[in-house]
């Protein structure tokens, strides 16, 4: 998960421009009247912060519905923005899970229960394959939890969640440890969307296997460890700072980062120190 800057653009007037177009004879006319409402509706969702519990899905017909989930998947080219944002974060942090190599969209407000944002530029968020795994959850009305917004939630830039585990079990047992206070309003969002979309990836996965192949080859996953022998203490500050630099070049919450903010916990830390 990584917050990143909203598109500038909503991608409102190539839709509603494509909407017009005659030529498309698979959506000609029945995007007309949603092409027209178009800005107006990029401007509540903006507004709104594409939160689910403020935006209510609009009332499409079956022809309106099937016509822009058809656009979405077969846009013409004044609607290559959709597929420039698919691309736009290849090879770097999965925006919404973490992992690597974002290479689909997710579209915030599903596009089943939300198709008429279906084409906005703010609701497609770059995503690995995370963005299948979720489905549609998306909030809970109940407590007003919801999928955090890589576009609009500021608490993404942070720190947020590490993994504790007893260095001296094998295989140990990983558990989510959350860096914010429960009293902090965004800790609730921070939750669900760790339930929903990040557990919901292979991450305990990779957590396990990095912390397996630094048992064995410890110099593969700690370039330079043996300069930091000194003492504990300094080898702890050389894996925070290891941390550090991986946070500056992938995000405070990538995988990679995650791993070793968790490893330079004092406990798990003094064990590399006397194990490795
Ligand atoms: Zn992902």
């Amino acid at each position: 998960m990584k917050k990143i800057e909203r598109p500038l653009d909503s991608g409102s007037t190539s839709f509603n421009c494509a909407a017009r177009n005659k030529r498309l004879r698979r959506t000609y006319p029945n995007l007309l009247k949603l092409g027209l409402r178009a800005a107006r509706l990029a401007r509540y969702y903006d507004i709104s912060r594409g939160d689910p519990n403020i935006i209510r899905a609009a009332d499409l017909t079956q022809r309106e519905k099937e016509a822009i989930l058809y656009i979405y998947d077969n846009p013409p080219i004044s609607m290559s923005y959709i597929g420039d944002l698919r691309l736009s974060f290849a090879g770097e942090t999965c925006p919404m899970c973490g992992g690597q190599n974002p290479g689909e969209l997710d579209h915030y407000l599903t596009k089943q229960k939300y198709p008429e944002y279906a084409c906005l530029a703010y609701n497609l968020v770059p995503a690995c394959s995370c963005n299948r795994l979720r489905g549609e959850n998306l909030f809970d009305p109940a407590t007003r939890a919801r999928v955090l917004h890589p576009y609009y939630d500021e608490c993404l830039s942070g720190p947020l969640i590490e993994v504790r585990f007893d260095p001296r079990a094998t295989p140990p047992v990983f558990e989510i440890h959350y860096m914010i206070d429960e009293e902090d309003p965004d800790f609730r969002n921070v939750k669900f969307h760790v339930d929903n979309i990040i557990l919901k990836t292979n991450f305990l996965t990779y957590v396990s296997k990095r912390w397996g192949k630094l048992r064995v080859q410890p110099d593969a996953i700690l370039p330079n460890r043996r300069d930091y022998r000194g003492n504990k203490n300094q080898f702890q500050e050389y894996l925070v700072e290891l941390g550090e630099g991986k946070s500056a070049d992938e995000g405070a919450n990538a995988w990679a980062t995650i791993f070793l903010r968790s490893i330079s916990n004092r406990i798990i830390s003094d064990w590399i120190f006397d194990n490795c």
